[in-house]
């Protein structure tokens, strides 16, 4: 399989290419030149096959051109160790609990199998070491190092700013150890990621050591976040509740909703979908008004979603041959406050006891609010509230347990390495390495 960039001005890529690279030479976003539509057969048994069984069928369509069919078998059923469970709220809709892996986040899954994917493609190569570069707030740094830990031929360095991160953020990315170092910038997430952006256009950097990126907007990162939906539509369908099914996802970079919008060129049934957004609402304003107009993202509860110029977009522009009605006939949008959120998550608890983190709660309240007679609809819960513990305490007057998974890493001991917020200091420490 070929992959064009959105913005149409790079030769097409290998797979192989587009996963090393990340973004195109134009520095648009990697497409698929074909989106494979899985086929009847496959929908009509699907309810009766694992998770790990309809994955390897949605990867297959993906990837199976590229990489021998038990090697991505492989990566399929070691990526996706944990279980995805769609569970019932309250009548009609259903929370999808993507929290259940290593880091009790939704960004596991893609973290994991751009990890083991990168993995093969290296020892292909003959094993060159590969530097991946990644800068975090938070959630995206504990997804990645977890997900690329121990794998071989790959080194991770995890920028985040020092002091910024909540204490169970830091221990899931600074007390790993092995390929996994652990960055501490004195500065803000910004300068973080102006250091990673600007290592990979040094030229020195790039002479030394191989750099790439683990963001997501790498291929083999948001598209087997497709994978998830398949398997709601499965225990849905189980259910005999599929038919009018609608799919609400939290959203900031738009990676997860747009591997949805893969899946329905694939066939998948859903019958429409709704973004739902904290106060950024730029995808919000676009549907409303056919323009997009990014802005600086501004602070909520629900920060994983704060996001100001969502990279995906141009993905999802793409999907629909830029056309604005056709985007609007399949996704309807929403937006939050966080005075909005707090409240949704007092009344999902009160009218349900189901505990919602501030993500999920916009999902709930989208559905809450906007879904119609005969639907049902299904919710991304993308972090399990522990992780936003404080927030979600103060919201709710809880003491919410830490799951024994998180409880582990704060048990491991802090390695980080300090370093100034320059550029020049950075790039000294890269070229010891
Ligand atoms: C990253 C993240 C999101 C947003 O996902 P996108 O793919 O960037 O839209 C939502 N919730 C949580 C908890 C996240 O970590």
């Amino acid at each position: 399989m070929k992959y064009y960039s959105t913005n149409g001005n790079a030769a097409h890529a290998t797979l192989h290419e587009a996963v090393v690279k990340g973004l195109a030479s134009d520095k648009g976003l990697f497409m698929p030149q074909v989106i494979k539509p899985l086929p009847q057969s496959f929908y009509d048994e699907i309810e009766n096959l694992s998770f790990q069984e309809i994955a390897y069928r949605v990867a297959d369509a993906f990837f199976g051109e590229d990489v021998p069919a038990d090697t991505l078998k492989q990566i399929v059923y070691d990526t996706l160790s944990f279980d995805v469970p769609a569970v019932k709220v309250k009548e009609n809709i259903y929370s999808l609990e993507l929290f259940h892996g290593p880091t009790l986040a939704f960004k596991d899954v893609g973290a994991r199998f751009m990890a083991r994917l990168l993995g093969y493609f290296i020892r292909q190569e003959g094993n060159e070491q590969v530097n991946v570069l990644v800068a975090t707030s938070g959630d995206t740094g504990s997804a990645v190092a977890n997900g690329f830990l121990g794998v071989e031929g790959i080194h991770v360095y995890v920028l985040y700013p020092k002091g910024k991160v909540s204490p169970i953020q830091e221990c899931q990315f600074t007390t790993l150890g092995q390929n996994i170092t652990a960055l501490e910038i004195d500065g803000v997430f910004d300068d973080c990621q102006a250091l990673v952006k600007n290592a990979f256009m040094d030229a020195d950097l790039n002479q030394h050591m191989k750099l790439t990126s683990a963001n997501s907007i790498n291929v083999a990162r948001f598209l087997p976040q497709a994978f998830y939906y398949f398997y709601a539509y499965a225990q849905l369908k189980k259910l005999g509740k599929a038919d009018q099914m609608v799919v609400c996802v939290p959203s900031g970079n738009f990676g997860n909703i747009c591997s949805a919008l893969f899946g329905k060129r694939m066939g998948l049934p859903v019958k429409r979908f709704i973004a739902a957004n904290n106060a950024n609402d730029i995808f919000f304003n676009y549907l409303k008004t056919g323009d997009y107009n990014p802005k600086p993202s501004v602070q909520t509860i629900a920060n994983a979603m704060d996001v100001g110029d969502p990279s995906n977009f141009a993905r999802i522009y793409d999907l629909y041959g830029k056309d604005h009605a056709a985007i609007c006939a399949d996704i309807s949008g929403a937006t939050y406050s966080d005075e909005q959120i707090a409240e949704s998550m007092r009344q999902c608890l009160a009218e349900t006891g189901y505990v919602c983190d501030p993500h999920g709660a916009c999902g709930y309240r989208a559905l809450s609010e906007g879904l119609q007679e005969g639907e049902v609809g299904v919710f991304l819960e993308t972090a399990h509230p522990a992780k936003f513990k404080g927030v979600v305490d103060g919201i709710l007057g809880s003491d919410i347990e830490i799951p024994a998974k998180l409880q582990a890493f704060m048990k491991g001991t802090k390695q980080s390495v300090e370093l100034p917020k320059d550029f020049e200091s950075f790039k000294a420490y890269l070229m010891k390495q």
